[in-house]
């Protein structure tokens, strides 16, 4: 009886890898008897979150036995404007992944699929056999970016939406504007694309970066989605949006839960869109560190994939990620492995603050020397 109630609704959850997230810092350090440790694992905004958004979210906290607003008024509105969208299109998440979420519980049923490229964000896999799909996963090409063509050759009639990440996690590759357009044009309308722009504000300034929101406002049916993880350093919070088709707003809506982003969050995301000049300056330390990297990691024989966001994924030349992992761990640094992506010879960090990634460096030129290679 026991086993027939525990049963999980759809079997594809059989085949679910639970997300790995890692320990506490300080548990780390305490386990390892370190008393620095530098985590350059999860592509947070290495600068944390903006004074103005700290301010705001203390205030919001203090009022915490109200429960938030479920139409997230001010925000939507906040966003509304910055974007030059209604409002109405916009719908707020618990992170972008909530969002990711919220798409499969509407959208995928038994015998649907879903479509994206691997590597890719895992959790396109997650929240696609959560809910009794399964995904068409299309590897990368030889530079490790979106093979948009063979995307569009696997597409059959089980497909009910596709996910680009672009950038690329955990590559930090990214489709530029005429490729992505020629890939849409090839979609039967029934295949929803989803644009997922995370990692957007690196990589808005390039010149052929396709902005999913432009494409939206031209009459693609697209969803885009944004968060406040990254470039504003919210990731803490939980935050995130979709702008989305109008009538795709309204069942979304009927499926997120009323209160799904808490007050601090959104006073927070408020705080942090009134305070351009920070975030800026967090993208602009992100790419003249960025660049440094990359040029350290040459002088220790390592290659890395040109990146348009706020990580680096390197090519270990032959040696073993767990190892340099681990020895990466012992000294105080925790970066990304990517055995579950499939590339156990490549490790992808964050990009830091610069004594964050001189600290990464010399341990990391440690560790490589260690293994007298
Ligand atoms: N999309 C991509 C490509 C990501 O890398 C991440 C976070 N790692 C997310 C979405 C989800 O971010 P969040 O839920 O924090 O908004």
């Amino acid at each position: 009886m026991k086993q027939l109630i525990y049963r999980p609704a759809h079997q594809t959850i059989e085949d679910l890898v639970p997300y790995q997230t890692g320990k506490p810092i300080e548990e780390l350090a305490r386990e390892m008897g370190l008393e620095r440790i530098v985590k350059l694992a999860s592509n947070e905004n290495p600068r944390g979150p903006s004074p103005l958004a700290v301010e705001a979210a203390t205030r919001a906290v203090a009022g915490m036995n109200r429960y938030p607003d479920g139409g997230g008024y001010h925000l939507r509105n906040a966003l509304a404007e910055r974007h030059n969208v209604a409002p109405e299109l916009i719908v707020l998440g618990n992170g972008s992944n909530e969002i990711l979420e919220l798409l499969a519980q509407l959208l995928l049923g038994e015998g649907d699929r879903t479509l994206y490229a691997w590597p890719a964000f895992i959790v396109y896999r997650l929240a696609t056999l959560a809910h009794g799909a399964r995904g068409i996963e299309v590897p990368l090409d030889a530079d490790l970016r979106h093979d948009l063509n063979n995307m569009a050759d696997a597409v059959d009639d089980s497909v009910r939406m596709v996910f680009v990440a672009n950038p690329n996690n955990p590559t930090g590759t990214y489709v530029g504007r005429d490729e992505l357009e020629g890939f849409l044009d090839r979609l039967p309308d029934r295949v929803l694309p989803i644009l997922d722009e995370a990692y957007c504000d690196y990589a808005l300034h390039l010149e052929d970066y396709p902005d999913g929101i432009e494409l939206l406002k031209e009459g693609r049916q697209v969803v885009v989605l944004r968060t406040f993880s990254k470039a504003h350093g919210l990731a803490g919070l939980r935050v995130g949006y979709a702008i989305v088709p109008e009538p795709l707003a309204e069942l979304l809506n009927r499926v997120r839960q009323p209160f799904n982003v808490n007050s601090a969050a959104q006073e927070a995301a408020l705080g942090s869109l009134g305070d351009e000049a920070y975030t800026e300056e967090s993208i602009r330390i992100n790419g003249e560190e960025m660049v440094r990297l990359e040029g350290a990691l040459a002088d220790l024989g390592l290659s890395t994939v040109p990146s348009a966001a706020n990580f680096l994924l390197m090519d270990l030349a032959g040696r073993n990620g767990a190892d340099v992992y681990q020895g990466l761990l012992e000294r105080g640094v925790i970066v990304r492995q990517m055995a579950p992506y499939g590339m156990p010879g490549h490790l992808r960090v964050t990009i830091g603050m610069p004594e964050e990634n001189d600290f990464f460096l010399d341990a990391l030129e440690d560790v490589l020397n260690g293994e007298g290679m």
